[in-house]
């Protein structure tokens, strides 16, 4: 069987959690998997899928312009070929417009890939982080899944090519456009793989 390789931007943020979740994944599915950490422009050659994890959107992004993988980056998630999975900071970078939910609009480095507005720490300071379950419109069906929620971000406003796929208290928390789809929340720091299992599925063709 083919072999598999997943890059992970791996700047800053959960970088080892999301490995940990592909290694799971590609067992469960029988997949031959190899891991790329993706620190500059040479590291994109040849991957099937890619992840863009949590952390800081600014710091991440900051990273991203100085090492000069923004723009190669950008013309890889552009192309819209390679399957894309982007979490919570991850999915602030690819999103066209990004506002704060305290300091309005914000300046920093975006990919500014998908059709839709990611308000940064949406859920505020009482709820910086929370648990609640979710359903996520997936190609196969709705999944049910365990939505980590870490300072997160909230998608207020999602259109063209872009579409909701989770909802949570009537806003837009799961974006798929195309091949990628961009989380509020954390399936990394689930035990549960199956959004791993997606992108390993989507990334086999
Ligand atoms: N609040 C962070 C940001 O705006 C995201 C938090 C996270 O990735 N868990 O970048």
């Amino acid at each position: 069987m083919k072999k598999i390789r997943v890059g992970i931007v791996a700047l800053q943020g959960g970088v080892s959690e999301h490995a940990y979740m592909v290694r799971r994944a590609a067992r469960n599915l029988g997949i031959d998997c190899e891991i790329v950490y993706v620190k500059h422009a040479e590291n994109l050659n040849g991957i099937d899928a890619l992840i863009l994890p949590g952390g800081e959107s600014t710091t991440i992004g900051a990273l991203m312009a100085r090492t000069g993988l923004l723009k190669p980056l950008k013309n890889l998630l552009e192309a819209g070929e390679t399957p894309v999975l982007a979490t919570c900071a991850g999915a602030i970078l690819l999103a066209k417009r990004v506002v704060d939910k305290h300091v309005g609009e914000v300046k920093q480095p975006l990919l500014a890939v998908m059709d839709f507005e990611a308000v940064r720490n949406y859920f505020g300071r009482q709820r910086e982080s929370f648990e609640t379950p979710l359903r996520v419109r997936l190609d196969g069906g709705e999944v049910s899944v365990r939505g980590v929620f870490i300072r997160a971000p909230a998608f207020t406003k999602v259109w063209g090519r872009a579409e909701s796929i989770s909802d949570f208290e009537g806003v837009s928390v799961a974006v798929r456009e195309g091949e990628k789809i961009a989380l509020a929340f954390h399936p990394e720091l689930t035990s549960d793989t199956v959004i791993h299992e997606y992108l390993l599925r989507k990334a086999l063709g």
